[in-house]
């Protein structure tokens, strides 16, 4: 049994489900396919979602109908035009909708259609071309608690309907949504953005599979980004321990949750460009081999806020403790945390509950706070890159290790 992964960018458009029908058809072992939401039809549906919650319906349905007109196009493109109802309007949808009174669960319960629609134009096409296949309807095979637009997987209640579906299945090819599961009482719940990749990391775990192929828009996992840097080099290979660091540190190409589970059972995961199927990217696995070149990773959209005791006496475990429990409380994700006498400074990530915890964090302590910087890290720098890397940048803050500067930038990256 493989996993393959096919994220938004592998599946924008009808030709893109052409090349996963391509590729698909190169294989003879069991597979299950793990797809994101075509294109970038995430974020339309939380433009969608934004505008119903604050109480705008008529860009809403705008919203939704550019989503439908989108996919009908790519359904019409593929020979599947009966495949959706379209008795049903935007307009009825938002009518309809029960708007429950926490916003995740509403947008959880939204933009889980994303994956519900690309799997369903993918199953049906493989079928159409002769690829005999199954939807699996993710919702009901990967359970999660009710963190919505987190969730936290039920490992145990999860493998076991995951592997009596399949192992008690004929089929030798599955259709999965990634990205969302649902909750025993029948809840849709997501795992985070950008979370396909894990789906595809934890089915493996569950099958036991031989391996995971992520395939992606990029030649493989590159020690810079490519539309940030203009001569990146390929990392053939790279260590468990290693990806969880570029992950972490911000590096797009794989999600950080994702490591985990094929590193428990120590399954290959593979990442591989879409468009040249044959070549051999690279592959995250049991190696001692070290990353040679410098790698840059970026993150994005970052705040840094410090914290300073309002009576100028800092216990440092004391308010660690309480800082953290607020920014946990909050769900923000710290990516840098540095500490003088009298301080605490965090990087975060920019949500929509930013606000709410510096609100919280200013009761106690004296707050200030930059936003729109980006955290660069650049792992196995020496001096000079360093140096090169400072030039000219405003930079508020660099933290150093002996190969690893962390740099943040007052300067905001491109998408
Ligand atoms: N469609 C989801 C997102 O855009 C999940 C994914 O692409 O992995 O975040
Ligand atoms: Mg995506």
């Amino acid at each position: 049994m493989k996993v393959f992964k096919f994220g938004g960018a592998s599946v924008k458009d009808a030709a893109g489900v052409e090349n996963v029908r391509r590729i698909v058809a190169q294989e003879t072992e069991p597979l299950v396919i793990v797809v994101s939401a075509m294109g970038k039809t995430t974020n339309a549906f939380e433009r969608g979602v934004n505008a119903s919650w604050e109480g705008r319906p008529d860009e809403a349905v705008l919203e939704y109908d550019k989503i439908r007109a989108f996919h009908y196009v790519v359904a019409d493109q593929l020979g599947l035009s009966d495949l959706f109802d379209s008795s049903i309007t935007s307009q009825d949808i938002v009518n309809g909708a029960v708007m429950p009174d926490n916003y995740d669960e509403f947008y959880d319960q939204v933009v889980c259609m994303g994956e519900l629609i690309s799997s369903k134009i993918l199953s049906a096409y493989l079928t159409k071309c002769g690829i005999a296949n199954e939807l699996l309807y993710m919702p009901q095979l990967l359970i999660t608690d009710k963190t919505f637009r987190e969730a936290k997987v039920d490992y145990e209640e999860s493998r076991e309907r995951i592997r009596n579906r399949i192992f008690g299945s004929t089929s030798k090819v599955f259709v999965a949504q990634g990205f969302i599961g649902g909750t025993i009482e029948g809840y849709h719940t997501t795992l985070g953005r950008e979370g396909s990749d894990y789906t595809a990391a934890l089915l493996a775990n569950f099958l036991d599979a031989e391996s995971v192929t992520i395939w992606k828009d990029v030649p493989g996992i590159l020690n810079a980004d490519p539309r940030i840097v203009d001569d990146t080099v390929l990392i053939p290979e790279l260590s468990y321990r290693e990806a969880v660091e570029l992950a972490y540190s911000g590096a797009q190409v794989i999600h950080p949750k994702s490591i985990r589970p094929v590193e428990n059972k120590k399954i290959p995961l593979y990442v591989k460009p879409f468009n040249d199927p044959t070549s051999s990217g690279s592959v995250i696995c049991e190696t001692d081999r070290k990353v040679d070149v410098p790698v840059y990773i970026w993150r994005k959209n970052q705040l840094l806020i410090t914290m300073r005791a309002k009576d100028f006496s800092f216990i440092l475990e004391e308010s660690l403790s309480h800082i953290f429990d607020i920014i946990k409380r909050h769900r923000l994700k710290v990516s840098l945390i540095q500490s003088s006498a009298v301080t605490i400074s965090v990087c975060v990530d920019k949500t929509r509950y930013v606000t709410d915890a510096i609100r919280e964090l200013g009761d106690a302590y004296a707050v200030t706070y930059n936003e729109n910087l980006s955290l660069l890290t650049i792992r196995g720098t020496t001096p000079e890159i360093l140096k090169r890397e400072q030039a000219g940048r405003s930079i508020m803050l660099t933290q150093t290790t002996r190969r690893t500067a962390r740099l943040v930038i007052k300067e905001e990256m491109p998408e």
